[in-house]
């Protein structure tokens, strides 16, 4: 093939181009709302069909667009928003770069119809694949509708990228549940295939916006939280330390009304909750962050997902102040040791910010972010034992099958005692064992329930009293979506109107177990299960996280009787060298490692 150079033909750079802005129907339905919202909409009706893949459909009462200039709107760089480049630096518009229009119209079929203020009469415009197919005057109400077909029908290989109906749906969930939150006085109904899912009135008040997006069994753990520094100003709501998830999906940052992702703030968050929340868990948090235009750069990526701050460390500082102020309640009794205590972290704080902002200036210089949570602590490799390499074996399921170490049986062990209430130390002829009371506990009840599943014996067990479960309207289709595997990991939930759930079985072996103890996880666990492929997997991870909440926790002083029991069933777990996580279960040392380590040898 010859390699001349020459200029991409308009159709090809335009879809080039709408890879950036365009990635899943969800990015389209984004544009979209966010249109609306720039023309001035304060009442927003969207129809989806099989979770926006088949069509997206959006209705606004906004300014609309002039006959004459509708065409105009499909061409690249064409925006009634901005006039010049100073102009991004004081936006107060979603949109400015003119590209999102003719991005979606040349990888699908989009219809438009508007009528602007006081018009006599309206437009249509139909486009497909980049080209208008038709263009007319036509009699409409005031304001726009947009519907979009065909999506990526022009792509195949951007058609292959797309998720299941319900992950895509999903998606589209969280944008419109963004849009809602940052956009209180705007009216939201949206239907799924013709049924209606969300349905949000106007209101001033934030929290009643948040109890209908959020669910009540999140919002009701919610405090509002405000802070001010210099031009910064921070307002929002988060949850109290007692309530707290299993991943960071309930992060919310808004800053000038825009949702972003922002790996600074999101360390901030952790830094505040780090005295109040146990290691690994996050809080749900809706921030508001209202800075002066001219100090966010949000010209960093197409999407404007991420943003860039003059001053991150002002923002940074501004979260963690204001929500330690809120969190830092610390009782009298320990009012003494909590100040000399002080002195110390301080330090270690600003290394914090330091480490934070050096990492943050490295996730901004251009290159994708990079950012990952260094506390993560992975298990000190011990000199010797079952745990050779954590990081081949992080999963369950990619282990190989059969006890690990056959001759190993813990009923034959002596047990010594207990270590910080924590670990159990045995001996065994030459050998010293040390378990982990909790990932070994958690391993027999991950294969009890396993193999309970298996077998359907005895395995459901209904409850007594029924659990009510107040979702948000994304939750609640998740977990509509999710039935069938949640009713295969032994959880029977029916639709119990409005957005609730009632909860009328558990799988046997957590019988025991009150479900406020798991449901949260459970929830979060279904939630970001949406994005895996197999429902296996889901399964096996449901099962984990009920493992997890039903295991005899660390610090927890173990009875001999009880310690006997626990090796007796260890003896009959298989997979019993890690927990369902991956994490070790037990240590052995030989008796060789020992004189390694007195050196004798
Ligand atoms: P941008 O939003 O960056 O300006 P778009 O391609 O999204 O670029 O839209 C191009 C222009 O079309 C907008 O600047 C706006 O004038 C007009 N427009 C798009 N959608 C709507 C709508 N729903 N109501 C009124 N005007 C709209
Ligand atoms: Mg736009």
């Amino acid at each position: 093939m010859e390699n001349k150079i020459a200029v991409l033909s308009r159709d090809v750079a335009n879809q080039i181009a709408a890879g950036e802005v365009v990635e899943r129907p969800a990015s389209i339905l984004k544009e979209l709302l966010e249109n609306a919202i720039d023309a001035g909409a304060d009442d927003l009706g969207v129809d989806l069909e099989q979770g926006g893949c088949k069509s997206i459909r959006v209705v606004d009462n906004g300014r609309g667009i002039a006959a004459d200039e509708i065409g105009l709107a499909f061409q690249r760089h064409a925006t009634s928003k901005i006039q010049s480049v100073d102009d991004i630096f004081h936006i107060v518009t979603y949109g400015f770069r003119g590209e999102a229009l003719p991005s979606v119209a040349s990888v699908a079929r989009v219809e438009m119809t508007s009528r602007s203020r006081g018009a006599l009469s309206g437009c249509r415009i139909v486009l497909d694949g980049g080209r208008i197919e038709s263009q007319q005057d036509i009699g409409c109400p005031e304001g726009t509708v947009v519907k979009v077909t065909h999506i990526f029908d022009h792509v195949p290989a951007r058609k292959k990228f797309l998720k299941s109906v319900s992950a895509e749906q999903a998606a589209c969930m969280e944008m419109l549940v963004r849009i809602a939150m940052s956009q209180p006085a705007v009216r939201l109904i949206v239907t799924s295939n013709g049924r209606e899912i969300l349905r949000v009135p106007h209101t001033t008040d934030i929290s009643e916006r948040l109890a209908l997006i959020l669910g009540e069994d999140t919002s009701s753990h919610m405090i509002r939280i405000e802070g001010l520094k210099g031009e910064i100003r921070l307002h929002g709501l988060i949850t109290r330390p007692d309530y707290s998830r299993a991943n960071a999906k309930g992060y919310y940052f808004f800053i000038n009304g825009r949702f972003v992702k922002d790996a600074l703030i999101s360390h901030a968050v952790m830094t505040g909750y780090r005295r109040v929340i146990a290691e690994k868990r996050y809080p749900v948090l809706v921030f508001f962050i209202e800075v002066p235009p001219e100090d966010v750069d949000v010209n960093v990526h197409p999407a404007k997902t991420e943003v860039r701050f003059r001053n991150p460390r002002d923002i940074y500082d501004c979260v963690v102040e204001t929500i330690v102020a809120k969190l830092a309640v610390v009782p009298e009794s320990e009012r003494a040791s909590y100040d000399a205590h002080r002195e110390q972290t301080e330090v270690s704080y600003h290394q914090r910010v330091e480490e934070a902002l050096k990492r943050y200036t490295l996730v901004t210089g251009g290159s994708r972010p990079t950012y990952a949570h260094r506390d993560e602590r992975r298990p000190e490799p011990p000199l010797m034992g079952l745990w050779r390499d954590p990081v081949s074996r992080p999963e369950a399921e990619s282990l190989p099958g059969g006890l690990p170490e056959q001759s190993l049986r813990f009923s034959t062990l002596a047990y010594l005692g207990q270590v910080g209430a924590t670990y159990l130390i045995f001996s065994g002829g030459d050998k010293l064992v040390v378990m982990d009371q909790h990932a070994a506990h958690e391993r027999i009840l991950f294969e009890k329930i396993r193999s309970a599943a298996q077998k359907h014996a005895g395995f459901r067990q209904a409850l007594l009293v029924p659990e009510v479960l107040s979702l948000s309207p994304a939750e609640y289709e998740q977990f509509i979506q999710s039935r069938d595997i949640l009713a295969d990991a032994g959880i029977d939930m029916e639709p119990f109107g409005g957005h609730s759930l009632v909860l009328k079985t558990v799988p046997g072996p957590l019988a025991n177990l009150s479900p406020k103890q798991f449901l949260p996880d459970l929830v979060g666990e279904v939630l970001a299960g949406g994005k895996t492929a197999s429902t296996l997997a889901l399964k096996e991870r449901l099962f984990a996280v009920m493992a997890c909440k039903g295991a005899v926790k660390a610090n927890h002083t173990l009875a001999s009787e009880e310690v006997k029991a626990l090796c007796a069933e260890m003896d009959n777990t298989p997979f019993n060298a890690t927990c369902p996580h991956g994490r070790p279960v037990y240590l052995i040392y030989h008796q060789t490692d020992l004189e390694k380590l007195f050196k004798r040898t």
